[in-house]
């Protein structure tokens, strides 16, 4: 159970043990992303990897989930994942789900009967960033896949039996793009329809190359208001059969939690109180990434 280097989780996988299967993300272009800044991608050595299970399985031996870490750890080859896969379910008899980070090439450069595959060996559940379905936001932030990709990624899982959990930045378009941001990201993951999605909140951390247009006044990040409106205007257009929604993570203004087939009316209404009672609001200083 060794880790390298900074290791992040999806905020719903926070009671699943973390193997980390690889170090880094093999795109590490995206301008707003610090999180693997400086770190050279790779696998991790498979030896290792079965050394760790192996050590997991004597001190938490009760594990019902696991999320392979790092950034996009489903590039790794099909074979290699079905070998961690096998060991993982050999190591923890009361597994009950895997998760795993994806890019949309990923999930596409793998064929149908390897995805089932994985799925049959307990991959449960990919968490894939869209960030926006604007596709020149994405152009723009340098994301590796075009919102036609990420669309047929996340439709091709499902076919697989594979649930997904896809993420929306706000504050993405900045504040200029910002209705187009909302409105084509509401078209995108309608189309997507996935079982679970959540709102991040954009954060422009020092050091990275958004951090640097915005000090050239090149981007501007919509305010406190201005996120709300987005975010309110991005749920009002989401059309999904049976999806739960979430903006549980740190970064976000207003926690908010509801299956958007039942739920959507309540949470606009919710936005709206926030937005005529900002002391509702996490307060600045208890945001983070
Ligand atoms: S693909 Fe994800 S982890 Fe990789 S650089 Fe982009 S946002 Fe960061």
């Amino acid at each position: 159970m060794r880790y390298r280097g900074l290791v992040i989780r999806p905020p719903s996988e926070a009671g699943s043990y973390i193997l980390q299967v690889t170090y880094g993300c093999s795109h590490n272009a995206c301008t707003f992303c610090p999180t693997y800044t400086g770190v050279f991608f790779a696998p991790r050595d498979l030896d290792e990897i079965s050394e760790d299970i192996e050590q997991a399985s004597r001190l938490i031996p009760g594990t019902r989930r696991v999320f392979l870490a790092d950034g996009n750890a489903l590039c790794l080859p099909c074979d290699s994942l079905e070998s961690i896969l096998h060991e993982l379910s050999d190591a923890f008899p009361g597994l009950e789900r895997v998760g795993i980070y994806a890019n949309a090439r990923d999930i596409n450069e793998k064929s149908e009967d390897e995805l089932r595959r994985l799925a049959g060996l307990g991959l449960g559940i990919v968490y894939l960033g869209l960030e926006s379905g604007d596709d020149r936001v994405l152009a723009r932030v340098r994301k590796k896949d075009g919102c036609e990709e990420m669309i047929g990624a996340v439709r091709k899982l499902k076919h697989c039996s594979i649930a997904t959990s896809v993420i929306v930045l706000l504050g993405l378009g900045g504040r200029e793009g910002s209705r187009d941001h909302a409105v084509k990201s509401a078209q995108a993951v309608s189309r997507m329809d996935p079982e679970y999605m959540s709102a991040l909140t954009l954060m422009v951390v020092p050091g990275t190359p958004l951090y640097r247009e915005q000090e050239a006044g090149e981007f501007e990040l919509p305010d406190q208001l201005g996120l709300l409106e987005e975010l309110r205007l991005f749920l009002q257009g989401c059309e999904l059969s049976q999806c739960t929604f979430r903006t549980n993570h740190a970064s976000n203004y207003l926690p908010l939690k509801g299956v958007l087939s039942r739920d959507k009316e309540g949470l606009i209404k919710m936005i709206d109180s926030a937005i005529q009672r900002p002391e509702l609001l996490r307060p600045e200083y208890m945001r983070g990434l």
